[in-house]
């Protein structure tokens, strides 16, 4: 094809046909006819989860009760997961573990990191970083009598200094879907004698990360978003083996303990990447998590990057080519070494614009200011749908739908 040529919807329909991921779909329940361009935000379900919860609920909850602990193999459930989590993003088995939500283990990794780092006073993150991850930091620094050092977008080696004890950055953006380069990033940190921490939110499942070859210090992330593990699944949490043992953690409770039955009055911190619990663990979450992580094994995920790329390609170009009258700014990286799995797009009415998309079946979402954001999760997202999305765009800005009043009301969750 080439630039002059039109895409139609037997061009998409072509490349899901040469799609070698394309049978994963099946393992999804999707509504039908929905376009969810939203699993960046909340995975879709993935079809062993509503058998597998109900199984812990009736049998192992139900009859089996307190014995579960052990006879389900409850106990060790955070560790086993984050073994299952590991591959997906480059780590080894025992360096991934997976408990409370994203924002708690990065309270738990930013001050373990600055307790590594005891003769530096600056944390440094980066100006427009998720709410939750600026807001953290800044608690930690107050907390430990630190200080945050805002750097730019993208300047994130303008912060560096002896100073610094950590570098807390979120590796996809989740407003423009800019990736960083986390080698480099990574590398130039060190230099520094800093440690990095990277927040994988909306990396994990979308893009392929290789934590251990970067030898990355410190990550946290979601499960909820391209890992679909469901509303507030627990989150994870990568220590390097190499800080293990060293690494002090706040929230210092007794499943973190070496022996949480022994009962202890004074803490000991469990080996290994165990210390990072803190209470006990969400079980019904957790397994529902277990299910949706079935879905990974066996999964090529170069073959998941490409796809990612070819969808978000593919949108790209059906907006310059049928939106091009209508206003819209594609924000996110033309280049694809620096573009994650979402493609957003500015506009002055981008709210009423993604209400009106969302009546017509097509979900993404709006982030404040004016961006509509569009997610393609490489494992359920066709190509068909990336050309029916855009052809709803086009009809809903030629239409003037947008216009309608109850289009213009806002939602507590955007
Ligand atoms: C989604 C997201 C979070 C969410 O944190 P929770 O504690 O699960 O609410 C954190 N950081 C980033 C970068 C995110 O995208």
């Amino acid at each position: 094809m080439t630039a002059s040529d039109s895409l139609t919807r037997a061009d998409a329909a072509a490349l899901d046909a040469k799609d070698t991921l394309a049978s994963l779909r099946d393992r999804f329940s999707i509504p039908e006819g929905l376009v969810y361009l939203d699993g960046n935000s909340l995975g879709a379900l993935p079809k062993g989860v509503p058998e597998r919860v109900s199984r812990t609920v009736e049998q192992e909850w139900g009859h089996d009760l307190i014995r579960s602990w052990n006879t389900a193999g409850w106990s060790d459930l955070p560790l086993r997961l984050g073994a299952k989590l590991a591959p997906i993003v480059g780590a080894h088995e025992d360096e991934v573990l997976v408990a409370d939500s994203t924002s708690a283990n990065l309270f738990k990794l930013v001050v373990a990191a600055a307790r590594l780092r005891p003769d530096r006073r600056v944390l440094v993150t980066e100006e427009g970083n998720f709410p939750t991850d600026g807001y953290i930091v800044e608690s930690v620094a107050s907390l430990l009598g630190l200080q945050t050092r805002w750097v730019p977008p993208g300047r994130i080696e303008d912060g560096l200094a002896d100073d610094v004890a950590v570098v807390v950055v979120t590796h996809v953006d989740y407003r423009t879907g800019r990736m960083h380069d986390m080698a480099t990033v990574t590398d130039a940190v060190h230099r520094a004698g800093a440690l990095m921490l990277w927040d994988l939110s909306h990396s994990a499942g979308a893009v392929q990360l290789d934590l251990a070859g970067c030898e990355v210090d410190l990550a946290v992330g979601c499960t909820y978003k391209y890992l679909n593990g469901g509303p507030g699944s627990p989150a994870f949490a990568y220590v390097a083996r190499r800080l293990q043992d060293e690494i002090d953690q706040p929230l210092a409770g007794w499943w973190g303990h070496a022996q949480p039955f022994a009962l202890e009055r004074d803490y000991r911190p469990a080996p290994g990447i165990a210390r990072l619990q803190a209470g006990t663990a969400p079980i019904v979450s957790l397994t529902a998590l277990e299910a949706s992580l079935q879905v990974w094994r066996d999964v090529d995920l170069a073959a998941v990057r490409a796809k990612s790329l070819g969808l978000t390609n593919l949108f790209i170009a059906l907006v310059d080519d049928r939106l091009a009258t209508y206003d819209f700014e594609v924000v996110t990286p033309r280049r694809r070494d620096e573009r994650g799995s979402q493609v957003s797009l500015r506009h002055p009415d981008a709210y009423p614009i993604m209400q009106a998309l969302i009546a017509r079946g097509v979900i993404g979402d709006f982030r404040a200011p004016d961006l509509d954001r569009f997610g393609f999760a490489p494992l359920y997202i066709r190509y068909l749908d990336v050309w029916d999305a855009v052809d709803h765009l086009v009809e809903v800005m030629r239409t003037g739908e947008w216009k309608q009043p109850e289009f213009a009301v806002r939602a507590a969750v955007t």
